[in-house]
């Protein structure tokens, strides 16, 4: 297994909408694995194809203790269905380091995906997992937790990461 370079805001390919696998192979199924290397070591309880430059419909998880880890690796995700109950979480992301947002999602859900064999599964989840879940899928969409700011917010932060890329560079 290899960690990956995550990539961070403002890089435009995290804006890209990600293609779905059509077939899961040795490739994908090692791609999976690195990603979960560099999740562990970041550490993150999330992460999606596209934060390491991938721009296919693949996340993989795990919010479980450190001491039991519980890998998730997910091709095609699809949820089927939110429940109306919703739950607030201070969500971060990798791609946007040293920042935390409240927000507001379904509690629950009902997943539709391919795993690591390439098996169509279906899946329930609550809590921590169910935030992540949304999280890690609007990825795949190009969607990212500063678009729940408000427009003059987001701008601010989108700023604030345009000039620490200069800094850097
Ligand atoms: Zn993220």
């Amino acid at each position: 297994m290899a960690k990956l370079p995550i990539i961070t805001l403002p890089d435009p390919m995290l804006r890209k909408l990600s293609k779905p696998v059509e077939s899961v192979d040795e490739e994908l199924r090692r791609l999976a694995d690195d990603m979960l290397e560099t999740m562990y070591a970041a550490p993150g309880v999330g992460l999606a194809a596209i934060q390491v430059g991938v721009p296919r419909r693949l996340v993989v998880l795990d919010v479980a203790d450190e001491e039991k880890p519980q890998p998730l690796v997910l091709f095609n995700p699809e949820i089927v269905t939110l429940s109306s109950q919703t739950r607030v979480h201070d969500e971060g992301c990798l791609s946007i380091p040293d920042f935390r947002v409240e927000i507001e999602r379904p509690a629950s859900l009902t997943l539709r995906y391919v795993d690591r064999d390439g098996v169509p599964r279906e899946m329930d989840a609550d809590g921590l997992l169910a935030t992540a879940i949304q999280h890690e899928i609007n990825h795949l969409d190009g969607k990212l937790i500063i678009d729940f700011l408000s427009p003059l917010k987001r701008d601010m932060v989108v700023r604030k990461f345009k000039k620490q890329a200069r800094a850097t560079t």
